[in-house]
């Protein structure tokens, strides 16, 4: 049996069962968004490794885009993107999720920007937004999103596979985060494994020596991708 298979069966008879951790389907067309253009923007936060961090295989590969889809036609108008920069910046909260909506802020609320909004006009438009980030979000991220108000949240990877592939990772699942998220007043749709046959390369190769590296990067002598 698949040791992370027999994990889940070991902690379903100790912890009662969850309603439900099942997510949708997501090649659906969930609130009118083609896959097509879901799988474009999971791209999208996988090449913003590449924008923030000079790297086409950061250790912390973690890559996020925040497009809004509610007022362009077509695919979307990217608002603002962010990547893991806990090593360049010394920041251990700073989180792809976290920098992306620092970054989105700043965008928004830019005096000589595109849209010029107040702070409260900037918070309010999160409701508008949706964040894509290329593995699933630690409770810290998760929670930021539901303060933010997102309309959506799209993942790729998931915790459990960052977890089976040996990532440290806070057992808290996006879905249980939203679950006690309730007294918000904001709802923000979740969307898992959007992409993941292409996100899971990503974080599967820090951890295994015999699992390739991404495409474009070689295996230096440390260990290390690059
Ligand atoms: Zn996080």
């Amino acid at each position: 049996m698949n040791p992370c298979a027999l994990c889940i069966l070991l902690l379903g008879s100790f912890f009662p069962p969850a309603l439900c951790i099942t997510t949708a389907d997501p090649a659906l067309f969930i609130n009118g968004i083609p896959y097509s253009t879901r799988s474009y923007w999971m791209r999208r936060a996988n090449k913003a490794l590449q924008d923030v961090t000079r790297s086409l295989c950061p250790f912390a590969a973690f890559g996020t885009a925040i497009v809004n889809h509610t007022y362009a036609q077509g695919l979307g108008d990217l608002i603002c993107i962010g990547a893991n920069q806990n090593g360049q910046t010394g920041n251990p909260s700073l989180h792809g999720e976290i920098a992306a909506i620092a970054n989105c802020t700043a965008i928004l609320t830019d005096p000589k920007g595109r849209f010029r909004l107040t702070p409260s006009e900037a918070q309010a438009a999160f409701a508008d937004l949706t964040l894509y980030t290329n593995a699933e979000s630690c409770p810290m991220c998760a929670s930021a999103i539901r303060w933010a108000g997102f309309r959506e949240y799209v993942y790729g990877t998931s915790i459990d596979t960052l977890i089976c592939k040996g990532w440290g990772q806070i057992r808290i699942a996006s879905v249980d985060v939203f679950r006690a998220s309730f007294d918000l007043p904001s709802r923000t749709r979740l969307m898992g494994g959007v992409l993941a046959n292409e996100t899971d390369p990503y974080f599967l190769w820090q951890y295994d020596p015999t699992y390739p590296c991404p495409r474009g990067c070689s295996r230096s002598p440390d260990g290390m991708s690059s």
